[in-house]
Order: C-alpha cells, then sequence, then structure tokens
C-alpha cells in the first residue's frame, strides 16, 4: 500500500478553533476590535514581552518594525543570505539597503563576527535569524548593537516558543517578528505579530499599521473636535482582523503542546539517523531550546553516489514533501540586480547546496515519521559510497 502524502509542514486545527471563529463571525467586529487586542496581550504574555502588535502578515510587521526602527533611504541593515527574502525586503520597502552577513556553518545562523565586518557608519539595525527555531547568538547580537549604536529586529517567525539563555524568544531583541503562516507553530491563516518592550517602537508599530493615523489624545498636536485624528506618518492598512486573531487565540493555548510533539518528533528522526555517517543531523543548541520549526539535514556529498537533486527527487517520488529551506537571499535574481554574486556568501552557498527539509508537524503520526525514516536509510544504503 502506498503511504499518502508528507507535507513538509501543516497546521492542526481542531473544533475549539473553529468554533472561536465562528463565534468572532456572530460578534460585531470583524476587523480591528477586541479580540485582536487580546491575541495581543495573550502572545506578550506568553513571550514575556510588554507590548505586541498584530498584523495581517509576518512580513507586514517587519516592514512595520523597520519603520519604527527609523529605517529610511541608504540606511543599511544586515541581515542572513540564508532566510526566506522576507527579512532582506523589509528593508527595501522603507528605501534601506540590506547588507548579508553569512552564516556560522555549524549552528546555520548569521555569524557574529561577519556581522561586526559588514558594519559601516550607515548601519541602522540587524535583523538575525531564529533560523528553523534554533535561536541566534543573541548575546554576541545585542552586545555589537550596543557597542554600535544599532537596533535589533529579531526575525523569530520559525521561532516562537523557542528560549535563549533562559529568555524567552520575544523578550530579547528591540523588536521581534513571530509569523502564524499556516506552516509555522501556531496560525491566523496570515497574521504576523511584533512583540517589544519599548513603549515608543510600540506606539509607531500601531500607527503604522494603520495608515500612520492616531486618535491618541496625547499623541495629537492639536484637537478640533471630538472626532479628530491625525495622519502623522506614512502608514499601510497591515490591520489584522478579529477573525484571525480568534483563530490565533484559540491556537495559543496549545502550543507548548505543539513544540512538545514537535521535540518528540526530532528525538525520532535523530534516534533513526544517528548511526548514519551520510548525513548531518540539525545542531542543538547549547544556549537554548528550539521551537523546532524545521527539520534540516546535511548530506555529505563526499560518501554519497547521488547529490542532493537526486535524493530530493527520490523522496518526492516517495509522497514525501520534502522542501529545502532556503536558496540564499543574495542569488535570486531581483538581489543580483543590487550587485550581489554567487560566491560572496559561501557558508550559506554550501549550505544551500546540501541540505534537505523533512516533514515536521505536529499531527505527523508515528507511522509517518517511521515511513520518512525508513524511505531516507533506504536512499543512503543504495547509494552510499562502498
Ligand atoms: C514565514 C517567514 C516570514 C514571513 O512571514 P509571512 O507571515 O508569511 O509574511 C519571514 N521570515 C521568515 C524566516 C519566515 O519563515
Amino acid at each position: 500500500m502506498k503511504h499518502p502524502f508528507i507535507p513538509y509542514g501543516r497546521q492542526s486545527i481542531d473544533e475549539d478553533d473553529i468554533e472561536a471563529v465562528i463565534e468572532v463571525l456572530k460578534s460585531d467586529y470583524l476587523t480591528t476590535g477586541p479580540t485582536v487586542e487580546i491575541f495581543e496581550k495573550k502572545v506578550a504574555d506568553y513571550v514575556e514581552a510588554k507590548y505586541a502588535v498584530a498584523f495581517s502578515n509576518g512580513t507586514a510587521a517587519l516592514h512595520g518594525a523597520c519603520f519604527a526602527a527609523g529605517i529610511g533611504n541608504g540606511d543599511e541593515v544586515i541581515t542572513t543570505p540564508m532566510t526566506f527574502v522576507a527579512s532582506a525586503n523589509c528593508v527595501l520597502y522603507q528605501g534601506g539597503k540590506p547588507i548579508f552577513a553569512d552564516i556560522d556553518p555549524e549552528t546555520y545562523n548569521i555569524d557574529p563576527h561577519e556581522v561586526r565586518k559588514r558594519i559601516t557608519k550607515k548601519t541602522k539595525a540587524i535583523i538575525p535569524v531564529d533560523f528553523t527555531g534554533q535561536p541566534v547568538n543573541m548575546n554576541e547580537i545585542m552586545k555589537i548593537a550596543k557597542e554600535n549604536n544599532l537596533l535589533v529586529i529579531e526575525d523569530a517567525a520559525h521561532a516562537i516558543g523557542a528560549t535563549y539563555n533562559d529568555s524567552k524568544v520575544g523578550s530579547i531583541a528591540d523588536m521581534t517578528m513571530f509569523s502564524f503562516h499556516p506552516v509555522k507553530h501556531i496560525t491566523t491563516g496570515e497574521g504576523g505579530i511584533i512583540t517589544t518592550n519599548n513603549k515608543v517602537l510600540y506606539e509607531k508599530l500601531i500607527q503604522f499599521r494603520s495608515h500612520g493615523i492616531t486618535r491618541d489624545r496625547s499623541l495629537l498636536n492639536k484637537s478640533e473636535g471630538p472626532w479628530y485624528y491625525e495622519m502623522q506618518y506614512l502608514g499601510y492598512n497591515y490591520r489584522m482582523t478579529d477573525i484571525q486573531a480568534a483563530l490565533g487565540t484559540s491556537q495559543i493555548v496549545k502550543l507548548d503542546q505543539f513544540i512538545e510533539r514537535r521535540r518528540d518528533i526530532v528525538k525520532q528522526y535523530n534516534n533513526e539517523f544517528s548511526s548514519l555517517k551520510e548525513l548531518i543531523t540539525p545542531f542543538q543548541h547549547p544556549d537554548g531550546n528550539s521551537s523546532w520549526h524545521l527539520y534540516v539535514i546535511k548530506l555529505k556529498e563526499e560518501l554519497l553516489t547521488i547529490d542532493r537533486k537526486q535524493f530530493f527527487i527520490k523522496l518526492r517520488k516517495a509522497r514525501i514533501g520534502v522542501n529545502v529551506h532556503y536558496i540564499p537571499v543574495h542569488l535570486q535574481p531581483y538581489y543580483q540586480e543590487f550587485g550581489h554574486q554567487k560566491g560572496d556568501y559561501p557558508h550559506a552557498e554550501k549550505l544551500y547546496d546540501r541540505i534537505l527539509t523533512l516533514p515536521l508537524f505536529p499531527e505527523m503520526t508515528d507511522v509517518d515519521i517511521q515511513y520518512v525514516a525508513d524511505t531516507v536509510k533506504a536512499i543512503i544504503n543504495e547509494h552510499k559510497v562502498k
């Protein structure tokens, strides 16, 4: 019997989630209303941050963070090439210039030494990414930021629920972004959020999310009457709806359970692969706990008679929804127009050539896990260098 297709990631939706959304559909508010505020409070409490501002998606949230950080024309922002394009695009939206710094070949996260090398007078911020859910070296990143008067916007799209030195990711950087896309840990359909402990940044984020408009009397230049509001910045309509927030509020209750199941699956994969010298299993952070968004294996191609591409095709033929995270951003055609070249970030490029993302999501069954592990092992056995 053929095993059914297993995607690399997938949402978990139960009856409580469905009920929560239906309840909002019957209420007065569909767009940003009381449920968005409840969701923001729950996320802020969960990550132990003072404030949270929900956005229509994670990319919009990153854009908001770049605005709040004061990124403008010509400002440089340092990020990793081993990420989704959104981590760099948000800088371009503000007229800034994304600067890449290569990764640490062991952790796959941005290398603080490389960050230091790329700081110039124009550098305004750093956008580190917790790749796969492994927290980035925030001690070093925050130190570099402090020494150079930079803001840190942590792209933690993979890392809600991760901890670093006993602090929750979301409470450490100046601003932290989480995404609620369906493949991420919890979902709102589309959605994102910024958490921060800084009131000034918080107020800018709130205003930016809704056209740059404020009605807050303490922020107005004058008052012409009770109807009066001011548009003080160029903002956008990046609001989250109460429908989305209802789903998020119902999902976050289950987040710890989801992460626990993800950890279990990782343990099972690691056990299955522990005796294989042909592949490298994911890095385990000594200073923190990953939230395990992705299970990325690295092939030792010198020990195999097939390459990553052939390995990928074989897994897909076995109906395993393997994926590759990520094509380094600087290699995208659009970024090549800015003069980035192959060879600029050798660690990221070398990693890209050898990685595969295996399925990892809470509703995977033990039978699914065994099927994936057995298929990977069978391919290796068939194609190992004798
Ligand atoms: C998912 C993701 C984003 C953007 O999230 P959206 O909610 O899809 O806009 C940004 N950065 C990384 C690393 C991501 O994985």
